[in-house]
């Protein structure tokens, strides 16, 4: 196995054996860029050192062969004192984990080659004892764990004692001074004195830099940004070059475009007389580069020359890390930037204007979840405010308002024109009106999947959940000594989870605007609107799947219309049982005889049908699956503590309160031990008679009045929570039935489908396509049901330590389990379409809205992701993706 690579033998697509650094310093060399001569050690070679922790066999040997090389090529040895070379030894892992990993400069120098470096640089001897102790502060911290406290206390006293504030104001003189200072801290921390062999030096340094792979920062970093744990770095031993031997020399960062926004032109830093490290710490101010074009115009030419070089080679925007030393220009480093999600998609419509590159890889250089960003408005964070507490970013976007602790509170305040923030400890359906007023939610438990979370995100709503340091009362809630009340003012950002005191000011979305029809990307004079709009449109001519919306008001319909939905892939009913019709409800619970229930239900038809019109007017000419009622009927009814203690109050005082008895006496009957496991979906369809009957001729009553009107309705009823064709089957006849009676010869032509959303239906796939007419996967449940963990209690409960322990990289509820339960998936879409070629595949539970779980979708061959309306033009884009 080969461990080491010259720089000259590698190249940009190497990055899994030479990391990115390496790869790329390859690539600059075989450019023919000024790169400093040297070689790269494998992540093979780091991998190895880990797994055994000891050293690699051979790797010293083909250390001693490349150093030779590089020693024959710049005429020095290493630490010669009388002419030494120095190198530095730098990390560079596959992916850029900036600032993780560790890096060592200057390493060769020792008591007697900082002489021979000081006559290099022209008797520069303060320069000389600067590097030196420069190499002993990040070798002792780096490589021997020295604390660097230590070393930066040794500095501050030998400034006091010099009577000086900067660095560069010490002289030669005190900084040997200073040398003979940090030895002393690394004999005391190592027990040994600092190696003076310059080859122990670099082997020990190389060493230190495969360890640091596996340093806490590095691992928490990998976590995060879902980075494998077993890739190792590559480490690169680079000839030293000085941006710190004068005015003539500096170092510097620059980017082809501007990376926040992405417009073109140069930008970036630039630091006079110092090392790379100066700019990285902010010691001293930096200079607009543009300045350099004054301070040294030769080599400010070659930079802009080589920067757009490096743009048509890597035809993308890069970043770059460059070393004048006297005057001669270094490149230290490139790479294609990191970005904003803005500069994202304006940096790609640009590069498709310049010819650069076609729209099929514009596509491939933004992301869904960028979309998702520029979506929601934002915190002007200029303002630093003060954070109070930080729970799970559940919906994202930024709100403020008054404090209030009720739905109903909510309601009134927000009626009175303030900006309100929900907060309670978790919410319920019966929240819903004051979810709807309220600016924003925030609870102290439950996690992305809560009532809270789903409802907040299909809204568009920012929410925050799961902020377990908050203790909610029902007037205030506390955090330590800290005590909020109602009507006091926060700010909760739903991206990062962060909840401040006091009213943070926000943005509001360009990208939204557009969507909403209020800005025309052709006139917007906005880059960024106009790049959106460009890309989404490829992306829409490009994608196999279609893109619906989970929608269950007239007015979602509307606007998941204009963000590009093509119908609806659910229907929610069950909302449409709260509010003023909960009494409606009430009674067809406590419906004592048929006739009773009758009367209920008959009074509750009209209005279902009304809802429905509406919907199909909005959805007019395109499908609307709408979900015949799902959750169990006891959610409609109060809690059971809450009116048991009314009941007994009454009693108390000797009042005799019938209708609350009996509801109270409904409320036990009905109560649950595992409610997500009882009677809901199908199940309330069977033993309820007429329920279901009810929902399915408001839904053809509605679709034959949409006809009459010359409208073109697209209605598909769908059953929830089948688990045999059986159930179905029941279902189904008597819903054939009043669809005929209905429809007549209106023309209306309403299919029926089912959720698969249990095992069961899915591993019986073939036999339950035999009577649907579609599948819509409600991954939600599947995911539930699959893995067996409770949707609503799981997340905040025990999933951080799933995720720390990588059973899973990210909550199955937000990204498909491709394993697991995608298998599900795979197999019902494969059984259920060899029964019934042709049948319909669609997917409605919230990973219809996730961007791998887009790709996933598009994989097996669905037809459609169904997703909450903000969600729709994510799903657009991640579904054009896929597709090429
Ligand atoms: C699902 O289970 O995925 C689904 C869409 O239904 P609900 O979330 O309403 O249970
Ligand atoms: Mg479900």
């Amino acid at each position: 196995m080969k461990f080491v690579y010259d720089f000259a033998e590698g190249n940009k697509d190497l990055k899994d054996l030479l990391g990115g650094k390496g790869a790329n310093l390859a690539e600059m060399t075989n450019l023919g860029l000024p790169v400093p001569p040297g070689f790269t050690i494998t992540t093979e070679a780091c991998q190895q050192y880990l797994r055994n922790g000891t050293h690699v066999d051979g790797l010293a040997a083909e250390i001693d062969a490349h150093l030779a090389a590089l020693e024959a090529g710049m005429g020095r040895r290493l630490g010669d004192p009388a002419d030494p070379l120095l190198v530095s030894v730098r990390s560079g892992a596959k992916f850029s984990m900036p600032g993780m990993m560790e890096t060592v400069l200057n390493v060769g120098l020792n008591d007697e080659s900082v002489a021979g470096l000081s006559r290099q640089a022209g008797g520069n001897d303060r320069f000389a004892w600067d590097s030196y102790r420069r190499l002993i502060q990040m070798f002792g911290k780096t490589v021997c764990e020295v604390p660097g406290h230590e070393f930066e206390d040794a500095l501050h006293e030998a400034k006091v004692a010099k009577g000086v504030r900067d660095d560069v104001q010490l002289g030669a003189d005190d900084l040997r001074e200073l040398v003979t200072a940090y030895k002393k801290v690394f004999a005391k921390h190592t027990g040994h004195e600092f190696p003076q062999d310059p080859r122990e030096q670099l082997d020990l340094a190389v060493e230190a830099v495969f360890r640091s792979w596996n340093a806490d920062r590095a691992v928490l970093y990998r976590r995060q940004e879902r980075i494998p744990a077993d890739l190792g770095t590559a480490v690169n031993v680079v000839a030293m070059v000085f941006g710190n031997l004068g005015a003539d020399s500096g170092t510097g960062v620059a980017f082809t475009r501007d990376p926040a926004t992405g417009e073109p032109g140069v930008y970036g830093d630039y630091l006079a007389n110092a090392q790379g490290e100066d700019v990285v710490a902010g010691i001293r101010n930096t200079l607009p580069l543009a300045d350099l074009e004054r301070l040294d115009p030769d080599s400010y030419a070659e930079l802009m020359r080589i920067m757009a070089t490096l743009e048509g080679h890597y035809r993308d925007l890069c970043d770059i890390e460059f070393t004048i030393e006297r005057g001669k220009l270094w490149m230290l480093q490139t790479r294609v930037g990191k970005r904003t999600a803005a500069a994202a998609f304006t940096i790609a419509a640009q590069l498709v204007d310049e010819g650069v590159i076609d729209l099929d890889e514009a596509l491939t250089r933004v992301t869904g979840a960028q979309l998702g960003q520029l979506m929601f408005p934002r915190f002007d964070l200029t303002f630093e405010p003060s954070s109070l507490t930080r729970g799970i970013g559940a919906s994202p976007g930024a709100a403020y308002g008054q404090v209030v602790f009720t739905s109903q509170r909510a309601v009134e305040v927000a009626a009175s024109g303030a900006p309100v923030i929900l907060v309670r400890r978790e919410t319920n359906p019966d929240d819903l009106p004051g979810m709807i007023a309220a600016n924003g939610i925030l609870t102290s438990r439950g996690g992305k999947t809560s009532h809270a979370a789903v409802v907040a995100r299909g809204m568009g709503k920012t929410c925050v959940c799961g902020a377990d340091e908050m203790e909610v009362s029902s007037a205030s809630f506390t955090i330590g000594s800290h005590t909020v009340r109602e009507g006091d003012t926060i700010s909760i950002d739903g991206t990062t989870g962060r909840v401040y005191l006091g009213e943070v000011p926000v943005r509001p979305s360009e990208v939204v605007q557009y969507f909403e029809g209020d800005l025309d990307p052709l006139n917007a004079n906005d880059p960024l609107v106009a790049a959106v709009h460009r890309i989404l449109t490829h992306a829409d001519s490009a994608r196999r799947l279609k893109v619906r919306t989970n929608a269950d008001t007239g007015l979602d319909a509307a606007r998941a219309r204009r963000f590009g939905a093509q119908g609806i892939g659910l229907c929610r009913t069950e909302h449409m049982f709260l509010g003023d019709r909960r009494e409606l409800v009430e009674r067809l619970i406590l419906a004592r005889n048929e006739a009773e229930r009758n009367d209920a239900l008959a009074a509750l038809q009209p209005l279902q049908r009304a809802d429905f019109l509406e919907i199909f007017r909005e959805m007019n000419g395109l499908p609307v699956t709408i979900r015949l009622i799902d959750p169990p009927l006891h959610e409609f009814l109060p809690s059971l503590e809450e009116l048991a203690v009314k009941v007994a109050v009454a009693h108390e005082h000797g009042r005799h309160v019938e209708h609350d008895e009996q509801l109270l006496a409904a409320v036990r009957r009905m109560h649950e031990q595992n409610p997500m496991l009882g009677l809901r979906g199908v199940r309330l369809g069977l033993v309820i008679p007429g329920l279901f009957a009810m929902q399915v001729r408001a839904i053809a009553e509605a679709a034959v009045a949409l006809a009459a009107e010359g409208g073109r309705p697209r209605p598909e009823i769908m059953v929830p929570l089948v688990g045999a064709v059986q159930e179905l089957e029941t279902v189904r006849a008597e819903a054939e039935k009043i669809i005929a009676a209905t429809v007549g010869d209106s023309g209306v032509d309403i299919l029926i489908g089912t959720m698969i959303e249990v095992p069961r239906a899915a591993l019986t796939a073939g036999q339950i396509a035999e009577a649907a007419e579609f599948f819509s996967f409600g991954t939600n449940d599947l995911t539930q049901m699959g893995w067996g963990f409770s949707r609503d209690d799981v997340e905040g409960a025990f999933f951080w330590r799933y995720l720390e322990l990588g059973i899973f990289g990210i909550s199955p509820f937000e990204s498909i389990d491709t394993d697991g339960v995608g298998r599900l998936v795979k197999i019902a879409a494969d059984e259920g379409r060899a029964a019934r070629p042709g049948l319909k595949l669609g997917v409605c539970g919230e990973h219809g809205g996730d961007p791998d779980s887009v790709h996933f979708f598009h994989e097996v061959g669905l037809d459609y992701v169904s997703c909450s309306p903000f969600r729709v033009p994510i799903a657009r884009l991640e579904a054009g993706r896929a597709a090429i």
